[in-house]
């Protein structure tokens, strides 16, 4: 079984998961060496993966066979798990306790060799809204207090599966980045009246030399204080807390303008390996009312080395005013053509 263990010097909680040492890894380099042709995410291949928790499935198909265009599975190698004891247990100086939670795979299309930049309008959205049930569904579990949702592309960004996909990983207590940005909303909220997320967003907008692509409802933009070479949050325009709150404007433009930054950054950036975070509201957990859901967008093309790992503190080499630009001027050209 899975099991967290407390740092007795920082506080922070490390998970052991013995279990994902044995997951095959399938994933090269970069496109160029794609071997693969077929996985067990692939249509056809239903019965290769756990049975699914959830499908969107044209009228007439069967759970766990063909006929779906969005499929979520338990992840085959979980770094929970959902069995376990919820409390903290002593170990000397040390603590620990059970990885208890879900760990599973969004299977983003049926077709192995289309990343999710090259997806159609309509199959990203369905994308989101997956994300949006599984957020709805786990948190029914009164155990549960954070669903992170994530999407590695590329090996070099942790992907061991070449074929398109997004993951979540429920767990127990609400992580450390999470309580970090809590914290700085509720200290400003108590401050101003206002919300940190809304406040630098109107900035922005009115600044404009860090803006990447303006929507109805959402708009993507290099934060401030970027870690990684074209970094580039989506933030929604309204305050909600809660990813699982929108509404079908809300998805559908913050599929617009995914595809319009993915695209964009395939070009400026040579199609580099990314993170994807969504960070949205703690579940089960209180007064959330001051936070508010963004999407981090952070590509991979530095390493995290010795100054990083030494400090927690980040080199950028890329101004997020010059990425910006340049994946503004991109992801007006891809606007200009789709
Ligand atoms: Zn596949
Ligand atoms: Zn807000
Ligand atoms: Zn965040």
């Amino acid at each position: 079984m899975p099991e967290w263990r407390k740092d007795p010097v920082t506080g922070d909680w490390v998970v052991i998961a013995a279990e994902r040492g044995r997951r095959p890894f399938e994933c090269r380099t970069g496109p160029e060496e794609r071997r693969q042709r077929s996985c067990a995410l692939c249509a056809g291949r239903e019965g290769e993966t756990p049975p699914e928790v959830l499908a969107f499935r044209y009228p007439g198909s069967g759970p766990d066979g063909p006929g779906w265009w969005v499929r979520v599975v338990p992840n085959k190698f979980p770094a929970v798990c959902a069995e376990g004891e919820l409390e903290c247990r002593a170990c000397g100086p040390y603590e620990v306790m059970d990885g208890v939670g879900a760990h599973e795979v969004i299977v983003e299309s049926t077709d192995h060799e289309e990343e999710l930049a090259h997806q159609s309008q309509r199959q990203v959205e369905e994308v989101l809204w997956a994300w949006r049930a599984r957020l709805l569904d786990l948190r029914r579990d009164p155990r549960l207090r954070y669903i992170q949702i994530f999407k590695n592309k590329g090996s070099v960004a942790g992907a061991s599966l070449e074929h398109t996909h997004s993951q979540l990983i429920a767990i127990s207590f609400v992580p450390a980045r999470i309580a970090r940005e809590m914290e700085g909303a509720r200290v400003r909220f108590q401050l101003f009246g206002t919300c940190v997320f809304c406040d630098v967003l109107e900035y922005e907008l009115r600044e404009r030399d860090r803006l990447v692509c303006v929507g109805d409802h959402v708009v993507a933009f290099a934060p401030f204080a970027s870690r990684f070479p074209y970094e580039v949050w989506v933030v929604g325009r309204e305050h909600r807390p809660d990813f699982a709150d929108l509404g079908e404007p809300q998805i559908r433009d913050l599929a617009r303008v995914l595809r319009r930054v993915l695209a964009g950054l395939v070009e400026v950036a040579c199609d580099p390996p990314y993170n994807m975070v969504l960070h949205t509201a703690p579940v089960n957990a209180g007064d959330v009312s001051f936070y508010h859901w963004h999407l981090e967008l952070l590509p991979r093309l530095t390493v995290i080395a010795g100054f990083e790992l030494g400090t927690g503190y980040y080199i950028n080499h890329t101004a997020p005013e010059v990425a910006a630009r340049l994946l503004r001027e991109r992801t007006a050209e891809v606007q200009a053509i789709v």
